[in-house]
């Protein structure tokens, strides 16, 4: 066991805490370990934007990252925890096949897609991560390592799917891969002039294999909640030649006054007039498509050494058209406009315990920290509540223990699993403290 003690953030380069590092190379080492320590966390890629991934002492997953078996006939790929979406993604796409679920990075290991039990642009037609994984295996708090399925030890993988690392450190896992016959999408942008247009658009292509939203977040009045909705399908030329897209690198913090009510505003301005007409229609590759902002190295550092936070939060389908107005309206009011704004459309909850997913629409917002944000986000979080809605646990740095616990309806299985197991004697992270976990 190698341990070294560090500095450490995730992507949201807030907050920066001393910690120190584990990594193992035999799971005799990860048990002695596990066995050895308490506040122990997994960590994958460190692409969670808060504290999820942060705790005294973090087990570093993502050196275990080998391939171990695929099954061509049934698509069902076994890897280690630490296999980034990447590596999948260059090594299967020119065999033709893809990945079920993705989120909007590809840096992303397996493990913390399961923990995180993460969503991509085709929520409202396959569900999360998890509903394309076949088994896991975790290692719990007493050193055991348990095979866990929907079927088998399903409790322990209701509550690990979104379980955010706390109830043990998973080492491997099967998924199921989707077969392409195109290394391209067919993407179509509608343009739209309010929040009323861009609901009836997202409704009119809820079909639509894939659909994200950028929303222009600092227009107001008769213009609150205008967007370009993107929707997309795989095209079936059977060109698979497949090879990531080259990426430039921002090297180092910029100024964070660089990014100010003025530059966000022209930035928004610029983007949502980069379209024309109500409707275009392009060829574009995978990762422009799924993941425009890999495009872009550490990117995070346009935020500036204090770092940034991604408010992601989810409405219930019949209160979204309000919520939503009444939280662009108190952001608009409030001056402190996000650099990015994204809105989805998702589809049924599934059974885990604390996976952030409801039927209905989500919006994502990226902010500097500054002052007074946490203020404003308190705010936003009693409209969330109001209208039935939460926060998603992988982008969050600060929600308070009281609107998590209204939020999340399964949590009382959630704790009395991780007492069971003695989960909360090994495995806590700085979130999981804070929202009494
Ligand atoms: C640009 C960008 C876009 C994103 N887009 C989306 C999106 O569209 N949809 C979405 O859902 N998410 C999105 N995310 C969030 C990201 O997908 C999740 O935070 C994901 O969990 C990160 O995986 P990771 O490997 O970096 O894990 P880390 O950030 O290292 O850890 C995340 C959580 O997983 C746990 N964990 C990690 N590895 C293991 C393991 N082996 N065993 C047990 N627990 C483990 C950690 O303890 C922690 O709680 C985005 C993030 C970025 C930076």
């Amino acid at each position: 066991m190698k341990m070294t003690n560090m500095s450490m953030t995730s992507w949201g380069n807030y907050p920066v805490i001393n910690s120190q590092s584990l990594k193992f190379s035999t799971l005799t080492q990860l048990k002695d370990t596990i066995s050895t320590h308490s506040d122990l966390i997994p960590r994958g890629n460190g692409r969670s934007y808060g504290d999820s991934a942060l705790s005294k002492n973090v087990v570093q997953v993502n050196p275990h990252d080998l391939f171990l078996d695929f099954d061509v006939d049934n698509g069902l790929l076994h890897v280690q925890a630490g296999v980034l979406l990447a590596d999948i993604i260059k090594v299967f796409v020119p065999r033709g096949w893809f990945l079920n679920v993705t989120p909007g990075t590809k840096l992303v290991t397996v493990g913390g897609a399961i923990a995180s039990d993460v969503h991509g642009k085709n929520h409202h037609i396959v569900g999360c991560f998890s509903e394309c994984v076949e088994f896991f295996n975790l290692m719990l708090p007493s050193g055991d390592t348990v095979k866990c399925s929907s079927v088998e030890n399903t409790e322990l993988f209701r509550a690990t799917c979104g379980g955010m690392g706390l109830t043990g450190i998973i080492l491997d896992a099967k998924i199921s891969l989707k077969s392409i016959q195109s290394k391209y999408i067919n993407q179509t942008t509608i343009k739209t002039l309010n929040l009323k247009d861009t609901f009836s658009a997202f409704e009119e292509h809820k079909n639509a294999p894939y659909s994200v939203a950028w929303i222009d977040c600092l227009a107001s009045a008769k213009n609150l909640g205008r967007c370009l909705l993107t929707i997309g399908e795989f095209c079936t030329d059977g060109q698979l030649d497949y090879q990531p897209k080259a990426k430039i690198n921002v090297p180092f913090n910029l100024p964070s006054f660089l990014l100010n009510q003025l530059s966000v505003k022209i930035f928004n301005w610029c983007y949502y007039r980069k379209v024309s007409q109500r409707i275009s229609q392009q060829k574009v590759g995978i990762d422009t498509f799924f993941f425009p902002l890999d495009a872009i190295g550490n990117w995070n550092r346009i935020y500036g050494k204090k770092g940034f936070t991604q408010y992601q939060i989810i409405l219930p389908k019949e209160t979204s058209e309000a919520g939503l107005t009444e939280i662009l309206q108190t952001i608009a009011d409030s001056g402190k406009g996000p650099f990015l704004a994204v809105l989805k459309l998702f589809g049924k909850a599934n059974d885990n315990y604390l996976s952030f997913p409801i039927e209905g629409y989500s919006l994502a917002l990226d902010f500097k920290i500054e002052d007074s944000l946490f203020k404003l986000l308190d705010v936003l979080d009693d409209i969330v509540l109001e209208y039935g809605g939460r926060v998603y646990l992988a982008k969050d740095v600060r929600v308070s223990q009281a609107v998590f616990e209204q939020s999340y309806p399964q949590l009382s299985t959630f704790k009395a699993l991780r007492s069971r197991y003695k989960m909360q004697q090994k495995f806590n992270s700085l979130q999981s403290k804070r929202i009494g976990l």
